[in-house]
């Protein structure tokens, strides 16, 4: 239905880069966070292709647990009323770029950086001095359609392989968010990886670090439908922690590392980050990724001092992904080296978006996408 709309639409439009289309709807169907708690799915003015971006029709848009943080807490990088989504595929149906035409096929990555600032020159544009974040600041693709600003085009719109779905490409910019967070922390070659949950992140996590050259990778996971999902991971060691918790991870890694601890600690769910003793899991040299969020009342974290001194411990942040990551992720799924079509667990129309994001929020299954708009 979606693909036969598409092609009567590609008809109407030229192969000019400057072409407009002559849209008989005016109006597309759009889900709307307007305040805390007030998700809405309606229909909204059609979006102009604005000057040297594009105009994208949706294809896959996936949802992530961030989208569901901004819907019952809000987010610090939201601006009201947005429409929400920052994991988005899609296909060009008007042009305004040079380097790109109608019908391209595309995966957008969210961050709107100014390609000027120190961040930016550094490499670091997801800590651009003006960023902007589709989805957040800017609307995103639970719509019909998105436009792409020039920002955007300038290094952050790929073309999808013919090879690849827009469902595996529309993991992209999660997989994305996990490269920054081992390079920033450094996994490489010989590394010993523990990641802390087997959600849609740290299961990216996990094939990601053995692709970095990790040659042990180890997961904690209390919930024991996504111990039994985590398997293509190809992970050494799911450790169920329902019971037990701190002793019993302690103890794996003791027996697992041959007492010396892991090198990498990745906490992909925000209760591991205070529930655990986890300098005590380091080995020397070992960094932590703090990767999830937590909530502002939760933030404040005690650490001793002289554990991170005496054994040259590195903790590390990691907030989003740069331009440039996001195309290697893409690559990286092209490529055969990461598989992640076994991720999406479960396909929503826009119309079911508030099952979809409860579906996400429960943690029943891995990840959710939106197929149908
Ligand atoms: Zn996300
Ligand atoms: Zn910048």
């Amino acid at each position: 239905m979606q693909n036969e709309h598409y092609h009567a639409l590609s008809h109407r439009v030229t192969d000019s880069c400057e072409s407009k289309i002559d849209f008989e709807e005016h109006v597309m169907k759009a889900a709307i966070l307007k305040a805390p708690e007030r998700l809405v799915v309606e229909e909204v003015p059609m979006p102009r292709c604005p000057q040297g971006g594009l105009l994208v029709r949706t294809q896959v848009c996936s949802i992530c647990s961030t989208d569901v943080k901004m819907l019952h807490h809000g987010h610090r990088d939201l601006v009201y009323p947005r429409i929400l989504g920052h994991e988005v595929t899609g296909v060009v149906v008007e042009s305004r770029a040079k380097d790109f035409k109608v019908g391209d096929r595309v995966q957008v990555a969210p961050g709107l950086s100014c390609g000027k600032c120190v961040s930016c020159l550094r490499g670091a544009d997801n800590q651009c001095d003006h960023i902007g974040i589709i989805g957040f600041t800017h609307d995103g693709g639970l719509a019909e359609f998105i436009t792409i600003p020039p920002q955007s085009v300038r290094s952050g719109v790929n073309i999808i392989p013919d090879e690849l779905s827009f469902e595996e490409a529309a993991l992209t910019e999660p997989l994305a968010c996990c490269l920054n967070g081992q390079e920033l922390s450094g996994v490489t070659y010989g590394d010993t990886v523990l990641i802390f949950g087997a959600g849609p992140i740290g299961c990216l996590h996990a094939m990601l670090a053995r692709a970095m050259g990790a040659t042990k990778v180890l997961i904690t996971e209390c919930l024991q439908t996504r111990i039994k999902m985590a398997g293509p991971t190809k992970a050494d060691r799911i450790i169920n922690v329902c019971n037990g918790a701190g002793g019993t991870i302690r103890k794996i890694v003791e027996e697992e590392t041959e007492g010396r601890g892991v090198d990498v600690i990745l906490l992909a769910c925000p209760e591991s980050t205070t529930a655990y003793p986890l300098l005590e899991l380091l080995a020397p040299r070992g960094r932590i990724c703090l990767f999830s969020g937590l909530p502002p009342e939760n933030a404040l974290i005690h650490l001793n001092a002289n554990s991170i001194h005496y054994r040259d411990v590195s903790i590390v942040g990691a907030y989003g992904c740069t331009a440039a990551q996001n195309s290697v992720a893409l690559k990286l799924i092209a490529s055969g080296e990461m598989k992640v079509d076994w991720l999406i667990t479960k396909r929503f129309s826009l119309d079911q978006i508030h099952e979809g994001i409860k579906y996400t929020a429960q943690r029943e299954g891995l990840k959710a996408v939106v197929t149908e708009f």
